[in-house]
C-alpha cells in the first residue's frame, strides 16, 4: 500500500484544500512508489502562514534558553531515528546509506549547535557619548519565516535553516523539495515531539511554481530563505525585493579543486573522487573541475579514471554501492545532453558519458562516472554546473593561471587547493574568489559551525550556518537606556562649548 503524506497545517495534519495529489517515486527503482503526497497551491500555504503568524506570538515569547533545549531534544530524537530516517531518504533520492546518515549527522550537530545558541544570542553591549547612558544592540525576531529546500540534502538543508530560524523566535512554514518530500514528514514530527509549539511549524507539500512562489509572494512571510538554482533564486530575489522582504540564497556552483605541481597526488585523487562522484555528483560543492598543474597532468588524470572505472555503482541501500542514481530523468536527460556538448566542443571522453543500465540498474536513472579531458576553460562545461558526475580536467602552467581559471565563472561557492607549499596555499586562499576554500582536501566536506555560502551568482551575501546564519532569521534592535534624569541630545550636548 501506498504512504500516504499530509501538509501540517496549524497543528492538523491535512489534505490539499484541492485533493490534488502527487506521487513520489524512488531514483533507483522507478517502480517503488515512496508515497503520495498533496499537491497544495497557494489556500493551503495562506493557511498555513495564519496559522504561523499564531505561532510565532506564542514562540517568540518562549525564552531562547528553553527554546534551546526543545532544539537539542529535536536533535537528540533525529539521531534515535537515524538509521530509518537515512534509509527512507536512500529510496527517495538515492544517495547511498553512509551519506544519507551524514546529512541526518549534519543536522544533529546543527540542532546542539543552535541549542547552545539559545544560551548566547550574543548582541552587543557598548558605551554612550552621553553621561548616564548606556547603549546596547540585541537580536528581536522577525515573524513568520518561508523555507524553500531543494531535494539533495533532505533533513541537513532543512534543519540549516530552521533550527536557526526557531532558536532566534521565528515561525516556520516549510516547504520541501518535490522530489525528496517524505523525510520532512519525519523532520517536522520530530520538532513536536521535542516541544515545538504546533503552530509554529507548518508544513506545505506542493509546487515550486504554487507553493514555493506563494512563499515569496505572501506578505505576511517576512523572511524567505531559499536553496536551490541560480534560476529559481534569480526569480525569487526579484518577487521578493519589489516587496522589501528579506531572502537569503544559496545556489548553484562550478567548483573546482587545483592539484599544483608539488601534491600529493594520491590524496589528489582521492579528494576528486569523493567530491566529483560523492552524491553523484549532485551536491552544490561538487568538484566538477579538476585544474591540473601540467607537470602532473597525466599522473593524475590515468589514476583518476582507474578510479573512477571502478566505482560500484547500484542502489544505495546495498552495503558494497558506492555511487547511486541521478534524482530523475530530466537529470538524467540533462547529463547526456552535457556529454554530447562537451564532445562536440572538443573535449576528450576519458570514461563514462552514458547511463549505466546493468542489471537492476535499467529500473532507475543511473549514469557512470564520466571525465573530460582536453577541456578549455571557456567550453560551456567548464563553465555550467552540470550536477552530474561528471568532472572535466583543465590543464594549466602555473598556480596564477590555475586561480585564474578557478575564478573564471560565474558561481564562487566552494574551491581546493592541493600543494604541498604553505606559501602558495595561503596565496591560493586570499586570490581565489569563493566562499568555502580547502586546501588538501575535497571542495566537499562543510561543517555546521562554519559559515557556508558562496560569492557571485550563488548568492546574494547571506551565509548559513555557525553564529553567521543567526543575521538571517534575527533584526537588529538599537536600545539607549538614559538614566540621567535630564534631556541629554545626542551630536550636540556632547560638542557644546561651555560657557
Ligand atoms: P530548484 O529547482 O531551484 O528547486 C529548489 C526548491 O525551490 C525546491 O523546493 C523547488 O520546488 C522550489 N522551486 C522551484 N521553482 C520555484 C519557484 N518558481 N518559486 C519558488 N520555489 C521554487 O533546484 P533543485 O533542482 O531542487 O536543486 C538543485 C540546485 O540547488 C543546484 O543548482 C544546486 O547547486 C543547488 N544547491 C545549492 C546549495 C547551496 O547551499 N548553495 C545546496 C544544495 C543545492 P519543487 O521541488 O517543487 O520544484
Amino acid at each position: 500500500m501506498k504512504e500516504v503524506y499530509k501538509n501540517f497545517i496549524g497543528g492538523k495534519w491535512v489534505e490539499a484544500k484541492s485533493k490534488k495529489i502527487f506521487e513520489n517515486r524512488n531514483p533507483a527503482d522507478w517502480g517503488d512508489v515512496i508515497g503520495i503526497f498533496p499537491a497544495s497551491g497557494h489556500d493551503d500555504l495562506a493557511k498555513a502562514v495564519e496559522a504561523a503568524k499564531k505561532g510565532f506570538e506564542i514562540w517568540r515569547r518562549v525564552p531562547p534558553p528553553k527554546r534551546g533545549l526543545i532544539i537539542q531534544k529535536a536533535g537528540e530524537i533525529l539521531l534515535e531515528r537515524k538509521e530509518e530516517i537515512a534509509k527512507l531518504m536512500t529510496r527517495e533520492m538515492g544517495k547511498i546509506l553512509d551519506e544519507t546518515r551524514g546529512d541526518i549527522q549534519e543536522a544533529v550537530d546543527t540542532a546542539l549547535y543552535m541549542a547552545g545558541e539559545g544560551r548566547r544570542l550574543f548582541g552587543v553591549t557598548t558605551t554612550s557619548e552621553l553621561p548616564n547612558k548606556t547603549c546596547m544592540a540585541i537580536r528581536t525576531p522577525i515573524g513568520v519565516a518561508g523555507i524553500i529546500s531543494p531535494w539533495n540534502f533532505p533533513i541537513a538543508i532543512p534543519a540549516w535553516k530552521i533550527f536557526p530560524a526557531l532558536i532566534c523566535g521565528n515561525a516556520v512554514v516549510f516547504k520541501p523539495a518535490s522530489d525528496a518530500p517524505a523525510v520532512a514528514t519525519i523532520f517536522v514530527e520530530t520538532l513536536l515531539e521535542a516541544g515545538v509549539p504546533e503552530s509554529a511549524i507548518n508544513l506545505v507539500y506542493g509546487s515550486g511554481s504554487e507553493v514555493g512562489m506563494s512563499i515569496a509572494k505572501h506578505p505576511d512571510v517576512k523572511v524567505v530563505s531559499f536553496t536551490g538554482s541560480s534560476e529559481t533564486g534569480k526569480y525569487l530575489a526579484e518577487i521578493c525585493g519589489k516587496a522589501l522582504k528579506r531572502l537569503s540564497l544559496e545556489m548553484g556552483g562550478k567548483n573546482a579543486q587545483i592539484v599544483m605541481d608539488d601534491a600529493d597526488v594520491d590524496l589528489a585523487v582521492d579528494g576528486a573522487v569523493w567530491g566529483g562522484f560523492g552524491t553523484t555528483g549532485q551536491r552544490c560543492t561538487a568538484t566538477s573541475r579538476v585544474i591540473l598543474h601540467k607537470k602532473i597532468h597525466d599522473e593524475f588524470l590515468d589514476r583518476l579514471v582507474e578510479r573512477a572505472k571502478k566505482i560500484r555503482i547500484g542502489n544505495g541501500l546495498k552495503p558494497d554501492t558506492q555511487m547511486g542514481p541521478l534524482i530523475n530523468e530530466v537529470q538524467l536527460k540533462k547529463v547526456e545532453r552535457y556529454v554530447e556538448i562537451g564532445i562536440k566542443e572538443g573535449a576528450k571522453l576519458a570514461c563514462g558519458g552514458k547511463r549505466y543500465i546493468k542489471g537492476e540498474c535499467s529500473k532507475g536513472f543511473f549514469f557512470e562516472p564520466t571525465i573530460f579531458t582536453d577541456v578549455k576553460p571557456n567550453y560551456r562545461i567548464a563553465q555550467e554546473e552540470i550536477f552530474g558526475p561528471v568532472v572535466s580536467a583543465i590543464k594549466i602552467a602555473n598556480l596564477d593561471e590555475a586561480i585564474a581559471v578557478l575564478n573564471g565563472t560565474q558561481y564562487g561557492l566552494s574551491s581546493s587547493i592541493y600543494t604541498k607549499d604553505v606559501g602558495k596555499a595561503f596565496y591560493a586562499i586570499k586570490e581565489i574568489n569563493a566562499g568555502i576554500t580547502y586546501v588538501n582536501a575535497p571542495t566537499i566536506g562543510a561543517e555546521t559551525h562554519l559559515p557556508f555560502g558562496g560569492t557571485k551568482n550563488t548568492g546574494n551575501g547571506h551565509r548559513e550556518s555557525g553564529f553567521w546564519v543567526l543575521d538571517t532569521y534575527s533584526e537588529w534592535k538599537a536600545v539607549y537606556i538614559d538614566y540621567s534624569g535630564t534631556l541629554q541630545r545626542a551630536q550636540i550636548d556632547t560638542y557644546k562649548k561651555e560657557g
